[in-house]
């Protein structure tokens, strides 16, 4: 199979003509390492030409290209669900569901539970701990001082920490988490899974961060708003301007998606040509989702 790849979105759609057309990319996509009856193991099948399923020679189970994953009863057609996949990925910014559901004639609401699950599929899997020189800080959002860094104790306000991790070019990656408090306790969430024990690590003069020094190398430097913590200055700023421009009834309870999102186009950002395949591969080994998983589990 041919991976899709670009950033065109003229070049996206003139590949992906029908919902045929994404039918086979899933399908090949799938069952790339060959076909295992997830009944029976056995390894033979029929192909159905209708809709691309698989028939078991064996036990006659059929599976379709998109059981088991997130493409799983999409409703309003693979081209579009294809569409949104490769807007939220392949551009710079992605686009609000209230633009989404008119772009693809679809409803709000639709757009918005499908545009959950792509985020599901961009969280990241937490297996490549961060190295090399790393900044963490907290930021808050929401209220009436979003512009203001550092911490806040006002409960309407989204705590937030977030960890950037530099390279000769600026910022290499970065991830975040929504935190309940600024305690040592909840600050080491991110550490323990984004961030390698290896890793250079500075933050600002928090007594939170202190007790994570027995297992970190961290250095406590005083913030300033130039030199120290630029990158992460930069990226927070970024994301904030981001979520107020594109979320005007930003739900809260959703925000930690949000910032999955904002990470998984950041961190890949060099890998741009082939960044909707990777989330098509990702949208297929995912767990299926239901409108209400989305609405408890954030
Ligand atoms: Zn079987």
């Amino acid at each position: 199979m041919e991976v899709f790849k670009s950033e065109s979105i003229i070049t996206f759609f003139d590949r992906f003509k029908t919902d045929m057309d994404c039918l086979e990319y899933l399908s090949e996509k799938k069952w790339s390492l060959g076909f295992s009856c997830a009944k029976c193991k056995h390894n033979k099948c029929t192909i159905r030409k209708k809709n691309l399923a698989r028939d078991c020679n064996k036990c006659h189970h059929i599976e379709s290209p998109t059981a088991g994953t997130l493409f799983h009863k999409v409703k309003f057609g693979l081209r579009k669900s294809f569409g949104i996949v490769f807007e939220m990925s392949a551009t710079t910014k992605s686009i609000s569901a209230n633009q989404m559901s008119k772009r693809y004639e679809i409803r709000y609401i639709t757009a918005w539970l499908f545009m959950q699950k792509v985020r599901d599929a961009m969280k990241s899997s937490e297996s490549q701990p961060m190295k090399g020189e790393v900044i963490v800080d907290e930021f808050v959002f929401g209220g009436k001082e979003d512009l203001k860094q550092g911490r806040s104790s006002d409960s309407r306000k989204k705590k937030i920490v977030a960890a950037v991790e530099k390279d000769i070019q600026g910022i290499k990656r970065v991830y975040f988490k929504v935190i309940k408090d600024y305690s040592c306790e909840s600050l080491r969430e991110i550490f323990d899974t984004h961030i390698s024990k290896d890793a250079n690590i500075n933050t600002d003069q928090w007594t939170g961060y202190k007790p994570l020094q027995k297992e970190y190398k961290i250095t406590q430097t005083k913030s300033d708003k130039g030199n120290t913590f630029f990158e992460m200055n930069t990226i927070v700023h970024q994301v904030k301007a981001w979520l107020r421009s594109t979320f005007s009834n930003l739900d809260k309870h959703h925000i930690q998606a949000y910032l999955n999102e904002f990470s998984y186009r950041i961190n890949r950002s060099i890998h741009k040509q082939t960044i909707f395949d990777n989330l098509i591969s990702r949208m297929i080994l995912a767990k299926p989702l239901t409108y209400k998983d989305i609405k408890i589990s954030n």
